[in-house]
């Protein structure tokens, strides 16, 4: 038989964070060795449970007759009913149950917008670094990403002069992750109105990944840029993984806002392709209004003093303390990215790097260039491991970064 290959349409697809590098840290756990795992905001896996509420309210209804049937294409009327609460409660205007999207997690919903979007040559701005699903989902779907910088002398802040350089009359849309991974930058309403002026002046979609809105440190607050962009369409995407610790329940919701006439076409595109999965898992679609409707206790953990905040300090402290290692503090989110120093250590190619830290010191992040980071200075790391495992990990980069320091 002839080689099984798989569609072209993958030729431009990577998603490193499950890549190759976890695919060896996978073979040495099979062969017995003991992983330090930093890759993945996987929260559930370091003993951050999700609040009890939820997982009474899965284990009461799997039972039922709604939890077991289809539903909707969008979803249920109530997990609906509750996202439109909350999209109140951030001031995004005029939102309806048939705005709000139920989807497998936000990840299913990013996929689809994108989907129902792109054609050959269209454009999307992503930041660079980005979540690399976006950047995977544009060229997946046909179109082609085009990297916006973000500034690390500038909190990591987007820069708004690349942004406006890289426009071109194919670009249809800007992502914006808000709080951000990996770099873990909050940003501003006054950037947040800037990136606003300029998808106003170029017509350009904006798609706002918000899904760590709740995971603020130092008494932060956010703002969703949909409330700042009155008539710019605007799709938002949020769901339970991060801010509610239960990323295995798969739910998460997409909000389309702003001038909806002028995308009718597109949000039928949306429809389609929500139909054409049938629906959302219905027991997530049911947490969701217990999730939003219930005591926020990510609240206690990102507090100073809380775990998560705790855990931030600890990394953000002992990572600074190495030479030639600089970190901007995560202000939201799970993560850090930290930048090596190139003249003190020359990296050329980041994976390798991140196999033979693997190799050498049992230790799993993910390389800057994953996360489409031009350079390869970076890697992230995720704080989610208690603080006796963070000393640990960090401890092993530094010795392993000792080799190139005696070089
Ligand atoms: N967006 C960002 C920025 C993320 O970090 C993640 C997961 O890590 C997702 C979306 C996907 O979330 P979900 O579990 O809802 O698919």
């Amino acid at each position: 038989m002839k080689p099984i290959a798989k569609s072209s349409k993958l030729d431009n697809v990577c998603y490193d964070i499950r890549g190759p590098v976890l695919d060896k840290a996978k073979q040495m756990e099979d062969e017995g060795h003991k992983i330090i795992r930093l890759n993945i905001g996987n929260v559930a896996a370091f003993g951050l449970e999700p609040p009890d509420e939820i997982v009474q309210d899965m284990i009461r209804n799997l039972p039922t007759q709604v939890a077991a049937g289809y539903t909707d294409s969008k979803g249920l009327f109530a997990p609906r009913k509750a996202v439109v609460h909350y999209t109140q409660e951030k001031r995004i205007q005029g939102v309806t149950v048939d705005d709000v999207y139920l989807g497998n997690g936000a990840s299913e919903l990013i996929t689809m917008s994108m989907n129902a979007l792109l054609n050959a040559g269209d454009e999307i701005l992503v930041p660079a670094p980005d979540y690399p699903l976006w950047t995977a989902s544009v060229a997946l779907s046909g179109g082609t990403p085009v990297h916006y910088l973000c500034d690390e002398g500038a909190e990591w802040y987007p820069d708004l002069d690349d942004i406006r350089r890289k426009i071109t009359p194919n670009t249809r849309g800007i992502v914006i992750i808000n709080p951000n991974n990996p770099t873990g930058a909050l940003y501003s309403d006054a950037l947040l109105k800037d990136l606003v002026e300029i998808a106003r002046q170029h017509g350009l979609i904006i798609f706002a990944d918000e899904i760590y809105d709740k995971t603020l440190y130092d008494g932060n607050t956010h703002t969703s840029i949909a409330s700042l962009a009155g008539d710019v369409l605007c799709l938002t995407f949020n769901g339970l993984s991060k801010n509610y610790r239960s990323c295995g329940y798969r739910a998460g919701w997409m909000v389309v806002s702003g001038d909806k006439r002028q995308a009718r076409s597109y949000i039928e595109g949306l429809n389609m392709l929500a139909s054409m999965r049938l629906c959302a898992n219905t027991p997530g679609q049911l947490a969701i209004q217990t999730a939003l409707g219930g005591y926020q206790s990510i609240k206690d953990l990102v507090a100073p003093g809380g775990r998560l905040a705790r855990q931030r300090d600890l990394a953000y402290n002992l990572l600074t303390q190495i030479p030639g290692v600089s970190v901007v503090k995560p202000k939201g989110a799970l993560y850090m990215f930290p930048r090596l120093d190139p003249k003190m250590y020359p990296i050329t190619d980041d994976q390798q790097f991140a196999y033979e830290l693997l190799a050498e010191e049992k230790l799993l992040i993910v390389q800057g260039t994953g996360f489409n980071w031009p350079n390869p200075d970076h890697f992230r790391l995720v704080f989610l491991p208690n603080s006796d495992d963070l000393t640990e990990a960090v401890g092993r980069i530094d010795r392993f970064l000792a080799h190139y320091r005696k070089r």
